[in-house]
């Protein structure tokens, strides 16, 4: 019986994985130059973490969960991690990260889970490469993070990326606006779809992010937030967006996007592409002040991004796929006291960092020339029993087709050679 995956799981194959770590290493480099730190948090959480955090009228907690009992503590839940900084915050309360340094600059990477309706660029279990700065509430750390993403996007080849941007005020500024929207609101709440019916009056603001288009209609022209901020948000705002212009990066001014979850403050943000379809966003995030006191540490600020892996890669391979990379050589042996010699020659090569491929099974010559080429060996080393009673081997060179022999002592030190090349 075939066993198959889950719906909205995927394996990333070999072929496609290059792609992932291609995206992975460029974004361990940019976070080394900005200073940041890896941070590695269990997949798994206790519920209230995520309920605590995110917010109880968010989609996620409300239907995107990957809940189930927890078998060890009658009555407590589990949940899959549905994203990061939760678990960030957790852990850096949990071990007091604080006391130490409390400026934290940190970045994770890994496998989210919520369980929507999988589509392109949607999936159940996806993948986040994500930053959360805690310890700073100063514009220019917001400038920073933005100047992070600009690099990285710069740095993987994706032109296509476009920033959208703006504050959600503070707990002195929001609620003014929270009560001006629902005024709004209220006013045409007939014309709303239920959901947004049900939540207004709890969280009105979730109306401006809902995706039906009659309440999208009902919105156009809903008070924006960016005309209620108190004047240190203003401030704030303004000193992010001078320095954006100073570094030469371009945005749009977007009073509508008011991010998924109850823990955004002043500075939000989402970076999106042309390119996508209808799952359009690429990053997204801002800042979250007061999630560390939420989360039972002391009030410190914060402010951080995710990235969806899965729409990074089908951005780059609309450019290009890179060669598939074989082993740098393959040998070929004929016989099976040529395959004895070859078998600790390969294992010594490959402890001194060579990579290099060998088999096991008896098979013509013919047909390990032809495997060589399908793995796309720069180079073969041929050893036959002939060979052996002489004491040579043969090098042949796939690109130039140049064959050689060497002396069977100065087989490694050929090959070591060329690696070196
Ligand atoms: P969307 O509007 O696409 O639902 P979101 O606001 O829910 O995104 P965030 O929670 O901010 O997304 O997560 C940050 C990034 O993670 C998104 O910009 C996207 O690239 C990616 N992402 C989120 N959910 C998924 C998913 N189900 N499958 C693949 N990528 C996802
Ligand atoms: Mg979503």
């Amino acid at each position: 019986m075939k066993v198959t995956a889950i719906k909205g799981f995927s394996d990333i194959l070999p072929g496609e994985v290059e792609i992932w770590q291609r995206v992975e290493n460029a974004a361990r480099k940019i976070f080394a130059t900005y200073n940041f730190a890896e941070i590695r948090i269990p997949i798994v959480e206790k519920t209230e973490l995520f309920s605590r955090s995110l917010g109880e009228t968010t989609d996620i907690v409300e239907k995107e969960m990957y809940t189930f009992a927890d078998q060890d503590a009658k009555g407590s839940l589990l949940t899959l991690r549905p994203e990061g900084t939760a678990g960030v915050v957790r852990a850096y309360v949990e071990s007091e990260l604080f006391k130490t340094e409390p400026v934290q600059k940190l970045y994770y990477l890994g496998p989210m889970f919520r369980r929507e309706r999988p589509q392109k660029g949607r999936m159940r279990q996806f993948h986040q490469i994500g930053a959360e700065v805690l310890g700073r509430g100063d514009p220019f750390i917001d400038a920073e993070v933005l100047l992070l993403l600009n690099d990285f996007f710069s740095a993987t080849g994706i032109e296509s990326a476009a920033l959208q941007l703006n504050s959600l005020g503070c707990s002195d500024c929001r609620p003014k606006y929270r009560q001006l929207l629902l005024a709004f609101l209220r006013e045409r709440e007939q014309a709303l779809c239920a959901n947004c019916r049900r939540r207004m009056e709890r969280n009105p603001l979730r109306v401006l992010d809902c995706k039906e288009p009659g309440c999208i209609e009902q919105t156009k022209n809903a008070p924006s937030i960016l005309d209620s901020l108190c004047d240190s948000c203003r401030q704030h705002f303004e000193i992010v967006q001078r320095l954006l212009r100073q570094t030469a990066v371009r945005y749009d001014l977007n009073p509508r996007m008011v991010r998924g979850l109850d823990y955004y403050c002043r500075t939000t943000f989402e970076w999106t592409s042309n390119q996508l379809g209808s799952q359009s966003a690429i990053a997204a995030g801002g800042r979250y002040d007061g999630l560390v006191q939420e989360l039972g540490g002391p009030a410190i600020p914060g402010v951080g991004f995710a990235m969806g892996i899965e729409r990074l890669t089908m951005l780059l391979h609309s450019k290009r796929s890179p060669a598939p990379v074989g082993p740098v050589v393959y040998t070929v042996w004929v016989g099976e006291n040529a395959r004895d010699w070859a078998f600790p020659v390969v294992h010594r090569l490959r402890q001194k960092g060579l990579s290099i491929e060998i088999e096991g099974e008896v098979r013509s010559l013919k047909s390990q020339m032809r495997r060589a080429d399908k793995l796309n060996a720069s180079a073969v080393l041929i050893v036959g029993d002939n060979e052996l009673d002489r004491g040579v081997a043969l090098l042949r060179d796939m690109a130039s087709r140049e064959q050689s022999e060497i002396r069977l002592n100065d087989v490694e030190g050929a090959l070591l050679s060329r690696k070196a090349s």
